[in-house]
């Protein structure tokens, strides 16, 4: 049975053969996105659906303190839904959150959302992408009026030059740097932004290894190289674009010898690189968290769009403004409305018109103020009560820790609804056991906007239910106790059809009758259409029609090292593993990566006389963990890189709180470290 792989957006389609309540095997059928390719993780990475850790009946506290013990569901609907409606009336809406999960599926998002919505009267909705690619969602939304990768998978087969910034691709979205890389050997070239030596480094035409935290700088550098040169496409700017004349101003003090002294990249390979970008008309832009995960995240994306708007890169095949999505459904979980600030199809909570579509539809008044973002919700706690949390590991994922730990412990009441146990689960007042990917039915929409379906192939174990069927159920109950409406559908398609009525210029065309041949792109508005590959062919998104550039300055990261603290810590991903690990590391994956290896340049090493493979602890002003040292000079001097997904030895236990002002990111990219022998 096809289904789409739960891990990254690539959103690979393939085939889990299941015997005796195993997978045995993951073959990949010879379609897009991946056509027949998968990486380790869709290979090997699937059976943690068959963990000891499952979570396999409902469980609650009656209060703080006491045992989890186990109740029907029944019980803990009600349980929870009591909680929900007498936090509603005591406190008012604001004291309540829902975090639906990128890693459920379109349908599940849709109805947490309305949930949220319809019967909490709360816009405190949001999803993991808070962590991730919020800045690239506020830069691409206010700039071209659409927040999604422009051009399509396909189109890496027409581009002529890359520029990846900030993107471990080879780890973190490995079947598409396969994909670039061999279009690397047919010809095409490739600039890598980025401090570490990764696989795309190795590949690269041009290697910028930037220091942590300065790639905005780097941006604008390259951006004076094009006005200075003039080799800014003044067509397309003149007709598609507004803004340009006080951007080009704004870009004065980024010198080629400035930003050599900021970034540490040699002022003439920046030329080299603004120069390679802006004459190559089929010149795609990727990038991931290395650009949004800064205190500058949405500013330093802000000079990645503007860059490509002066250039005249958008809305042209093989170019575009590509985001690398992380989870498989975070793209289809901004599309639902999982975020504060908009309803389903990025329709505006704050603008009147678009609200009032919703309340027609929905049958409620909705408010006109935004809610809370993710990392505001944990800010506001105690005085927001009581939060419904999908699919999300906040102890592993959140910065910073003990102070997640503190929220988590001041918070009145915590619904946890996911597949396996994991750091957050002890804070629960409630326990919802969900179905894995692999036991239900629905869509996932990848990170090119390709809405496709997953298939139930097994049962739920013990008494699982899909989280469509939880929320659905928590729902019937609030809306009884509440009197507002509740339409219960009767399973994951009827949802789809809703949300097809929802947003008929975005979905309308997109049947389960039609995914069943291959996925779809959106947006796609009637059932003869075949989905809109590149987007803003013709005008952009935005009141005017065209494009707006940003001026972003330069500010340097919140915390930098010092005498006591003289490394940066960069966190992200590898290979082998996904995330908090819920998934990862309860599959085989966890033998080929058992443990945490945090990499350090052999300068360092030599300085603190810290041999390759030695146990070490890795210490910052908000905690310490211990390590193996990996010694290495793929991570430049001054700099140590840990992966996040050891729950034992959290990297975030290390890191820094301070969020970017527009979207709320934390600064999980730079922290100031230091490293201490056993
Ligand atoms: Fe799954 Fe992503 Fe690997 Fe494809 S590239 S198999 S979607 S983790």
């Amino acid at each position: 049975m096809r289904t789409t792989c739960p891990y990254c957006g690539v959103g690979c389609q393939l085939e889990p053969e299941v015997r005796a309540g195993r997978v045995v095997r993951v073959l990949a059928p010879d379609l897009p996105p991946n056509h027949g390719a998968l990486c380790v993780k869709g290979r090997f990475g699937l059976d943690f659906p068959f963990s000891g850790k499952r979570l396999l009946y409902p469980m609650l506290r009656e209060r703080k303190g006491a045992p989890l013990r186990r109740v029907s569901w029944e019980e803990a609907l009600d349980f929870a839904a009591h909680r929900l409606h007498e936090t509603l009336k005591a406190h008012g809406p604001e004291a309540l959150a829902v975090f639906p999960s990128a890693k459920t599926t379109n349908e599940e998002v849709y109805l947490a959302q309305k949930l949220a919505r319809v019967l909490l009267s709360t816009h405190n909705v949001d999803h993991c992408s808070r962590l991730c690619h919020s800045s690239s969602t506020a830069a691409l939304s206010r700039a071209l009026g659409g927040a999604s990768m422009t051009n399509p998978l396909e189109d890496i087969w027409k581009t002529d030059l890359f520029l990846v910034v900030g993107s471990n691709t080879t780890e973190t979205h490995p079947v598409i740097a396969a994909m670039i890389k061999k279009r690397v050997r047919q010809g095409a070239r490739m600039i890598v932004v980025d401090p570490r030596y990764t696989g795309m480094a190795e590949a690269a035409t041009l290697w910028l290894r930037v220091r942590p935290g300065t790639d905005l700088f780097l941006l604008n550098a390259m951006a004076r190289v094009v006005v200075e040169e003039g080799l800014w496409d003044r067509a397309y700017v003149e007709e598609r674009t507004e803004g340009f004349q006080a951007w080009a101003e704004s870009l004065a003090p980024y010198t080629l010898e400035r930003a050599e002294e900021v970034t540490g990249v040699p002022g003439e390979r920046i030329r080299e690189a603004a120069r390679l970008y802006a004459t190559t008309e089929r010149a795609g832009a990727y990038w991931a968290m290395g650009v949004t995960q800064h205190t500058k995240g949405t500013a330093t994306a802000q000079a990645l769009v503007n860059l490509a708007l002066a250039t005249g890169k958008v809305g042209r095949e093989g170019a575009g403004l590509n985001p690398l999505r992380g989870q498989n459904n975070v793209q289809g979980a901004g599309d639902m409305g999982a975020l504060p600030d908009v309803l389903p199809g990025y329709a505006k909570v704050a603008e009147e018109e678009a609200r009032r579509r919703f309340e027609a539809f929905w049958g409620v008044p909705l408010s006109p103020k935004p809610g809370l973002r993710m990392t505001e919700v944990f800010e506001a706690i105690p005085e927001v009560k009581a939060i419904y949390l999908i699919g999300e590991d906040p102890m592993t994922s959140e910065p910073f820790q003990d102070h997640t730990k503190a929220q988590l412990e001041a918070l009145p009441f915590l619904i946890v609804q996911d597949i396996l146990e994991n750091e957050t689960t002890p804070f629960a007042d409630v326990v919802f056991p969900a179905a894995s990917f692999l036991e239900k039915e629905g869509t996932f929409t990848n990170t090119d906007r390709r809405v496709q379906r997953v298939r139930r192939v097994l049962d739920p174990p013990g008494e699982a239910r899909p989280d469509w069927w939880i929320t659905r159920e928590l729902g019937r109950r609030l809306a009884a106790l509440s009197g507002r409406p509740w339409p219960l559908h009767e399973g994951p398609e009827a949802i789809w059809e809703e949300i097809r009525r929802a947003l008929p210029g975005m979905m309308g065309g997109i049947s389960y009758r039609r995914l069943e041949k291959e996925g779809v792109r959106w947006p796609c508005p009637s059932e003869d259409h075949p989905g809109e590959a590149v987007l803003f062919r013709e005008r952009f998104n935005t009141p005017s029609g065209r494009a707006r550039f940003f001026p972003v300055d330069y500010t340097p990261p919140a915390e930098t090292p010092d005498e006591a603290y003289p490394l940066t810590l960069s966190t992200g991903r590898v290979l082998f593993h996904w995330h908090g690990g819920t998934l990862s590391r309860n599959s085989r994956l966890e033998a080929a990566y058992p443990e945490l290896k945090v990499e350090v340049n052999p300068r360092d090493a030599a300085r603190l006389g810290i041999a390759d493979g030695e146990r070490i602890f890795v210490v910052s002003r908000r905690g310490r963990i211990q390590a193996r040292a990996w010694v290495t000079d793929r991570t430049p001097e001054g700099v140590v890189y840990a992966p996040f997904h050891f729950a034992e030895a959290p990297a975030n236990r290390l890191t820094q709180d301070a969020l970017d002002p527009i979207s709320r990111i934390p600064e999980y990219k730079v922290s100031a470290v230091r490293l201490e022998k056993l």
